[in-house]
């Protein structure tokens, strides 16, 4: 067993609202698999404790945290040093204390999100259609490297365009990247892959995306995840859609990567996923 002297070393991810995180689960499992004396806690902090509430964990002898909805962005601001997906993706999901003090900030979500897509769905990107829905901190973590995968054409559709627009303009892949409304997504043909990164529909509302973006060639893929169907896969399977695919493999494989970030050892992801599921 790995350890750092009688105690755990400790870790947390920090949210707000918090409860329901699968974080702590999937650490633990990580942690038995791969021997490592940890403990991972729940640390809900509204946005005006964020920084206090990070600095507070450090002090107290904590190692990292995991960064989840609304601070991704807060924790790249707070960060002194950053990994290069963090760095392009101007948000942070991994926070690193080093020993003398310096918080290293990375972002894992892509490389999960992109090793669930194409490793786990098996899933290419180069040269197909890719329509990102939403443009908030998740869509911001898949961009990027959804970009590097070549994609023939990727739309990135928002509610507030400008939102979209602004994240193209970081970019400079303009190219193969644009922006749209929903509204305008009904002049397209069916794109090979559908992703949403909204948070749409939570609350029971019709979903907003007009359905011609969908058709039986088309893989849709949820960021959100339930032990139910989601509203968007729900919205997938009735427009017709070839698969329709949650958001677990991506929240497994973005704690596996944090968890290589922090304990340099690299656990198995499906027996973890296969658990969450059940
Ligand atoms: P943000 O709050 O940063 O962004 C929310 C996005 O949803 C924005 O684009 C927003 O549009 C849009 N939106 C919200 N409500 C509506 C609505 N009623 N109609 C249309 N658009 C709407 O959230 P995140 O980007 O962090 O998270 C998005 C989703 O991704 C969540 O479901 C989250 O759980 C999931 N996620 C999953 C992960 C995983 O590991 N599987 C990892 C990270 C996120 P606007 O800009 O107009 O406000």
């Amino acid at each position: 067993m790995n350890t750092t002297g009688d105690k755990p070393d400790r870790y947390a991810v920090v949210g707000h609202p918090i409860d329901h995180s699968r974080s702590p689960v999937i650490h633990q499992v990580f942690a038995t698999q791969t021997e490592q004396h940890i403990v991972y806690e729940l640390i809900d902090a509204a946005p005006e404790a964020f920084e206090t509430a990070v600095r507070g964990f450090a002090a107290a002898g904590g190692k990292g945290l995991n960064v989840t909805v609304p601070h991704k962005q807060a924790a790249f601001e707070l960060s002194n040093e950053l990994g290069p997906e963090a760095q392009k993706a101007r948000a942070v999901n991994t926070i690193s204390f080093r020993p003398d003090g310096r918080i290293r900030g990375d972002n894992t979500d892509g490389i999960g999100f992109m090793r669930d897509l194409t490793e786990t769905l098996d899933e290419p990107v180069a040269g197909r259609r890719v329509l990102v829905l939403g443009a908030g901190g998740a869509a911001r973590g898949i961009l990027l490297p959804l970009v590097e995968a070549a994609p023939a054409a990727l739309v990135l559709a928002n509610r507030t365009i400008e939102r979209a627009d602004g994240m193209i303009a970081e970019l400079d892949s303009t190219e193969i990247l644009s922006a749209s409304t929903f509204a305008a997504l009904a002049d397209e043909a069916p794109f090979d892959i559908v992703i949403n990164a909204t948070s749409a529909g939570v609350r029971g509302e019709d979903l907003p995306f007009p359905t011609p973006c969908v058709g039986p060639e088309t893989l849709c893929y949820d960021l959100a995840y339930s032990l139910k169907d989601t509203p968007f896969v729900l919205w997938a399977r009735a427009n017709g859609a070839r698969e329709a695919a949650q958001g677990w493999g991506m929240l497994v494989e973005q704690a596996a990567e944090s968890f290589y970030i922090w304990r340099g050892v690299r656990p198995d992801t499906a027996p973890v996923l296969q658990q969450l599921r059940r």
